[in-house]
Formats: structure tokens, C-alpha cells, sequence
């Protein structure tokens, strides 16, 4: 993930080492090369002409043809930009602060919500929260059954719908499953929720039902990395159809260009919050846009 723009953007910067004092022809070349770097990887076209044109104006500010060691200061530029496009600072999770703090799930079928659920509850669970997981995923066939294996692995309890909890009806899964966990004294709830294959407008009103009835502290968007071109596109059905508060890229493990990843935090506006980094309920960690920045300038 990300290792060929990381390449790349560490050759273009790699040729200007050493060299002492750069003219703006020079400096300018190198910013083109990064630019071309990012849209190779995929990165969406608005988010690298803002990108660019932020590292443009840094470098004019920071005169650049007058410094020592101009290399170091584009790396510094770049560092920056990246950081910013993927949600800069990491913020901690919203917690509610009465009641169970709800964690709703949202994306298209195959992104990795039900593994993600999994993967949550137990990260939850490691940090003293007694966390429920709950399947309001009815769409896709045996998605309940994948959650409650999920949670058995995790070690983290599963509300499936049964009789009396809203069997066939997603969303009072949901509510019901809110409601046990306040009996329950659970404190964090992740809902799982359906997934098509393409955006469709049921599967919109269907999350934004669930949504209006858990009132989520968070919502996720959870990503494939690996799905190119299509990500901002689809990012953006959801933050309209549903919103969401941060993103989730999930299979970075795999070898995704990344760059269309890279753009959903930019154009939606909601930080990377996790990444998820293979099938295991270990394979996942809490991102760094900062540090995302380094590995890739690395
Ligand atoms: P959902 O439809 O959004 O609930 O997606 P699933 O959680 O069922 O995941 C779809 C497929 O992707 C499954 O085969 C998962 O094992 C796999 N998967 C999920 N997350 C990752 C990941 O981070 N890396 C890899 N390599 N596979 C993943």
C-alpha cells in the first residue's frame, strides 16, 4: 500500500538532495513530478490540485530558491499537505457521555464493516469497555452468522435478531439492541449494517433509518483501499445519503495504489480514524495521519 506514490514522491524529492541551492524552475519541476506521482496513484484530481497548489504557495513563502537545504523544506512541505489530506491531528472517538456510546458501521457490501465489527469490539474490550455488537446487516446472506462468529473470535457478545428483536427489520434490531445494552450496562455498541454492492437509494434510507433510531455517537465509513477511482464517488453517496464522522480504509494490507483512500478524507471532510490491515481481529490499528505521511515520505 502506497509503496509505489511512496517511491515516487522520495524519488522526485531524492533528486534535489544535495544539490545546495535550487532555481524555481528546479523546484518547480519537483512539485510537478509529485503532482503526477499523486494522480498515477489515483488520488482524486481536486484533491491533487489543492494539494498542489498548497505546496506551491508554501515553497513561494518559505523562498525556497534561497534556502541551503531546499529538499528538506519541500519534504517538510509535503509532510504537512499529506498529513492534512488524511484528517491531520488524530482525534480520540466520540464517547457518549450518558448511556452506551453507539458506533454505527456504513459501506458497501465486501468493505470490511462485519470484520471491522469485530475488530472494534475487541479493541473496545482491551481498554476496559464492555462492548455489544449488533447485526443489522439482513442483506446479505448469513451476515448475522459471520458476526456472531466474528464476536465469538473477539470475545465480544453478538445482538442477532431473533423474535422480539425485530427479526427482518434492521433497524429495530438496532433500537432493540441499543435499548439491551443500556439494560445491560454495556457502554459501547458498534452496529453492523447492510451493504450493496453499488450506492442504492433503499440502502441510503435504510442507514439513515437506523441512524435516526440509535442516534450514533460515531458513524464510520468504512473503505475498501483497494477500490481505485470509484472511492470519492462513493464516499461522497454516503456522506449525503447517511454522513459520517470519520473513515475506516480498510484491506491496506493489500497492494492498492492508494491513492483514492487517500482522497475521502480530503473531499468528505472526516478524518481517517482506523485502518484495517487483514482478516484477523488483530490486523488493526488506530491511523496517524502523521505518521501515514512519514511512511509514505519514508
Ligand atoms: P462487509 O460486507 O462490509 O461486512 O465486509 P466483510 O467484513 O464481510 O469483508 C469482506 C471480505 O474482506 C471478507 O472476506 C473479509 O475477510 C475481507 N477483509 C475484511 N477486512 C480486510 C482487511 O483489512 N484485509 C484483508 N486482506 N481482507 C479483509
Amino acid at each position: 500500500m502506497f509503496a509505489t506514490l511512496s517511491d515516487r514522491i522520495t524519488s522526485a524529492v531524492a533528486n534535489l538532495r544535495g544539490r545546495g541551492r535550487l532555481s524555481d524552475a528546479e523546484i518547480s519541476a519537483s512539485i510537478a513530478e509529485i503532482r503526477r506521482a499523486l494522480l498515477d496513484a489515483d488520488v482524486a484530481l481536486p484533491v491533487v490540485r489543492e494539494f498542489t497548489a498548497s505546496v506551491r504557495e508554501k515553497a513561494a513563502a518559505a523562498e525556497l530558491s534561497q534556502v541551503l537545504d531546499p529538499a528538506q523544506q519541500i519534504v517538510k512541505i509535503v509532510h504537512e499537505e499529506l498529513t492534512r489530506i488524511l484528517g491531520g491531528e488524530t482525534r480520540d472517538l466520540h464517547m457518549a457521555k450518558r448511556g452506551p456510546t453507539v458506533i454505527m458501521l456504513a459501506g458497501l457490501q465486501g468493505a470490511g464493516k462485519t470484520t471491522l465489527a469485530g475488530k472494534l469490539g475487541r479493541w473496545m474490550k482491551e481498554q476496559g469497555h464492555s462492548p455489544l455488537l449488533v447485526a443489522s446487516d439482513l442483506q446479505r446472506p448469513n451476515a448475522v452468522q459471520q458476526l456472531e462468529i466474528v464476536g465469538k473470535g473477539a470475545g465480544v457478545a453478538v445482538w442477532s435478531p431473533e423474535p422480539g428483536n425485530g427479526v427482518g427489520d434492521p433497524v429495530e434490531v438496532a433500537r432493540t439492541g441499543v435499548a439491551h445494552a443500556k439494560e445491560q450496562y454495556y457502554d459501547v455498541v458498534v452496529v453492523d449494517t447492510a451493504g450493496r454492492l453499488g450506492v442504492d437509494a433503499e440502502l441510503m434510507q435504510q442507514a439513515a433509518d437506523i441512524r435516526d433510531a440509535v442516534q450514533p455517537n460515531e458513524i464510520l465509513f468504512v473503505i475498501d483501499a483497494m477500490i481505485g477511482q470509484d472511492a470519492v464517488t462513493t464516499a461522497q453517496a454516503f456522506a449525503d445519503g447517511v454522513g459520517f464522522t470519520g473513515v475506516v480504509l480498510s484491506k491496506l494490507d493489500g497492494d492498492a495504489r492508494g491513492g483514492a483512500a487517500l482522497s475521502v478524507a480530503s473531499v468528505t471532510g472526516a478524518p481517517v480514524m482506523f485502518a484495517s490491515t487483514g482478516e484477523k481481529v488483530g490486523d488493526f490499528e488506530r491511523f496517524h495521519a502523521d505518521r501515514m505521511a512519514s511512511r509514505i515520505l519514508d
